[in-house]
């Protein structure tokens, strides 16, 4: 499941691609994946509108447009679910099977896939309007993290996943953070010490920088191919080892913990699975 990285790293590629691109013609193969928007009014707000930009916030696409004549840009927002992949392809390209949207752009077109329809393609901004500040920004600082958390009485890997505390961290990179700052994923949030959450979120801002580095240098390949691996969306083949190398804890249950040897253990935590070495995550 894509998380802060992986979005950024495809927000990178496609930024360059899609200003001054025009939509010729809206195609919603699937209309659960506009909601709350319908197909019609959907369709009526994007035709002839030119891609000005994209923004990563969160987890989330914020594509900027401008219809022709207007002054002021929309945006149109989009997710990638679980398995949602966005790119762009040539207009002679056949469309895959699980197309759920596809903008025509002349001689281009934007495909956005979905096998499992869990992503968006939205004019609705509800889900980005209470997210909380971008972890690699000047808006996440350590204080007000600290004073968030002193509230909460949740375990702090469940309140990490808590999208107003601090955008864009999943399931992936909470077990990450916690294990580089050495932080019991069941403990109540509110009983981190100072240290510990100064430390936590230096782990937060290391690992999802990390993750984007590493991302960055990957070749992608964008139109589908291998069917694991966290870049799903476009990883090439011969790639995922070496991506899921730079993971400590994440999907490393029975293995041996990379600082203490003993093995990193797998429990769930509101439905969701944790990994964590049960000695360097005491406290
Ligand atoms: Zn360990």
């Amino acid at each position: 499941m894509p998380e802060l990285p992986e979005v950024e790293v495809l927000a990178r590629h496609l930024q360059p691609l899609l200003p001054g691109k025009t939509i010729r013609g809206v195609q919603v193969c699937r209309a659960k994946v506009i909601q709350p928007d319908d197909a019609e009014a959907f369709c009526r707000a994007l035709m002839g509108a030119t891609f000005t930009g994209l923004i990563r916030r969160g987890k989330y696409f914020l594509f900027q447009l401008r219809r022709p004549k207007q002054r002021e840009p929309f945006t149109l927002l989009g997710h990638l679910g679980m398995t949602g992949r966005m790119y762009l392809a040539r207009k002679s390209t056949p469309l895959p099977k699980h197309a759920a949207v596809v903008l025509d752009l002349g001689r281009e077109q934007f495909i956005y896939e979905d096998t499992r329809y869990f992503g968006r393609l939205t004019l609705d901004l509800t889900s980005v309007a209470s997210l909380g500040p971008e972890p690699l920004s000047d808006d996440f600082q350590a204080e007000t993290f600290g004073q968030a958390l002193k509230r909460s009485q949740q375990a702090i890997k469940i309140k990490l996943l808590d999208q107003s505390l601090v955008a864009g961290v999943g399931n992936i990179y909470a077990s990450e953070a916690l294990f580089r700052a050495r932080i019991a994923p069941q403990k109540a949030a509110s009983r981190l010490t100072r240290k510990q959450v100064q430390d936590l979120w230096t782990a937060i801002r290391a690992v999802l920088a990390e993750a984007i580095d590493c991302g960055s240098t990957i070749p992608l390949n964008l139109a589908g191919g291998g069917a694991g691996g966290l870049f799903y969306f476009g990883l090439a083949a011969g790639a995922e080892d070496f991506y899921e190398e730079r993971l400590r804890v994440y999907d490393r249950a029975g293995e041996p913990c990379l600082q203490c040897k003993r093995p990193i253990r797998r429990i769930v935590q509101a439905a969701r699975s944790t990994f964590f070495c049960p000695y360097c995550q005491r406290k």
